[in-house]
């Protein structure tokens, strides 16, 4: 692999764990986001519910401080039970209109309801000694109470269920006042600045809720779009980088062929597609230093076409052409033992190297090849030693050079070992004496 293809692979790895971070990034800030819009929800509800507490208890004081109002009896407004031990609770006007006293919880408890008619804030004045059973707390409430008169706390909310619908129920404490006693001064429990009870508020949480779902919704579009674009752009470099790997691929795997060819023209012969003979003259050096290594022994056969000039002037070029391929093919038929190899020497000459074979069985292949060619049956009619074409062979072994021999020797005894299968008649196999270095 280049190092331009390994970067691209990098750059491939990387897109992808960057679009990982980003979306792991994105996911993890719109959970916080819409977690908070949870809390806003409930802060704001709460805050509803402590402004309204304020209303109350500014009402409460008002009238408390002025040990109550008197207003018309009516059927709303009957005189108060609980208040029947205050000497003037009843009075009578002038004019014989009937007034009766309202003292504050009485009054804030008329104020409550009206409201919560209205605006569906719901108002509650209770306390752990109530003066009126009506006013007893419930289950929660009485639980808030203890907290409040234990001093934990001074105000409480929670989210829960009023009538199937969601509401924030807050309490804050409210503490016994001096104006307070004109009332309750039978109550042992009532001092100045004792736990007095609570005012509980309940907003309705619905709207807030339905702004929360909004806003969140909101988020998740304005994310999933920041998403969208991340991911895109992430999108178009791992493209990017995919198709510049495949064409740097097509590309490394065209160089591997064009070089495999390279290699191949290399070494071979163009015309006939045997080895020529640079691969022949490699083979050659690395086969006589094992024989001189080894004393492995190897022969080499030196062929060349009879009369070729002739037989070209008779047929044609092209027609010789196709002899010589005719030719190299079935010399290659003969010599297929592992490491035999066959090369074009140059021009209508073939040269076998044939490893681990001594003089003897190497005159043997090459009467083999002789009669392989013969038996082509190649119309020769030019031809002074036969009617077709044929082969004359000059055979050397390396165990007929001297010590101080070079390969090139080798190839030369078997040149004019050829020469004599030619001087001799042609169409025949020639090998002569040893070499003496002298
Ligand atoms: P001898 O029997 O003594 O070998 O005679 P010869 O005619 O074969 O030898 P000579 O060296 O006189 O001629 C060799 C001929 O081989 C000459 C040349 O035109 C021919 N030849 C060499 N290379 C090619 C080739 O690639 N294609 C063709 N068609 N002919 C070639
Ligand atoms: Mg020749
Ligand atoms: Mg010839």
């Amino acid at each position: 692999m280049t190092a331009t293809a390994a970067k691209l692979r990098l750059l491939n790895r990387i897109s992808l764990a960057v679009l990982l971070f980003w979306s792991g990034t994105l996911s993890c800030l719109l959970w916080w986001a819409i977690a908070n819009e949870e809390d806003h929800a409930l802060h704001y509800a709460r805050l509803e519910a402590r402004a309204n507490f304020n209303k109350d208890m500014s009402l409460r004081n008002w009238i408390s401080k002025r040990g109550g109002i008197y207003v018309p009896v009516s059927k709303d407004t009957p005189p108060n039970p609980y208040l029947a031990h205050m000497s003037e609770r009843d009075i009578q006007t002038a004019s014989g209109k009937q007034l009766t006293l309202m003292n504050a919880t009485y009054m804030l408890r008329q104020t409550m309801n009206e409201f919560s008619a209205l605006y569906g804030i719901r108002g509650r004045i209770t306390s752990l000694t109530p003066l009126n059973p009506d006013n007893a707390p419930d289950g929660w409430e009485t639980a808030v109470l203890k907290q409040f008169a234990g001093g934990v706390q001074q105000e409480v909310s929670e989210v829960a269920e009023i009538g199937g619908k969601p509401y924030l129920r807050y309490m804050q404490v409210v503490y016994a006042e001096d104006s307070c006693l004109s009332c309750h001064f039978q109550q042992q429990v009532w001092k100045k600045g004792n736990v007095r009870g609570g005012i509980g508020i309940s907003v309705p949480l619905e709207p807030y809720l339905s702004l929360e779902r909004h806003t969140s919704r909101l988020l998740m579009c304005s994310y999933g779009l920041l998403w969208l674009l991340g991911a895109s752009g992430v999108l178009v470099v791992n493209r990017f980088a995919r198709r510049q790997t495949l064409r740097q691929d097509n590309t490394e795997a065209e160089l591997e062929r064009l070089n495999a060819v390279l290699s191949r023209q290399a070494r071979h012969d163009e015309l006939t597609q045997v080895y020529n003979r640079r691969a022949f003259n490699q083979r050659l050096c690395e086969e006589w230093q094992q024989w001189q290594r080894k004393s492995t022994v190897f022969s080499v056969l030196l062929a060349d076409i009879d009369f070729f000039k002739r037989y070209n002037d008779t047929y044609g070029h092209l027609m010789g052409d196709s002899c010589l391929r005719a030719v190299a093919e079935a010399l290659q038929k003969i010599a297929t033992r592992p490491g035999d190899l066959i090369a074009r020497f140059g021009g209508e000459e073939f040269v076998m190297l044939l490893p681990g074979t001594d003089l003897s069985p190497a005159m043997a292949v090459a009467e083999r090849a002789r009669q392989a060619v013969e038996q082509l049956a190649i119309p020769h009619s030019s031809s002074d030693c036969a009617k077709v074409v044929t082969l004359s062979i000059g055979a050397a072994a390396s165990v007929q050079a001297a010590a101080k021999c070079s390969c090139h020797d080798l190839i030369d005894l078997a040149d004019k070992a050829l020469y004599e299968a030619k001087n001799n008649g042609r169409n025949r196999i020639e090998s002569l004496p040893s070499l003496r270095h002298d």
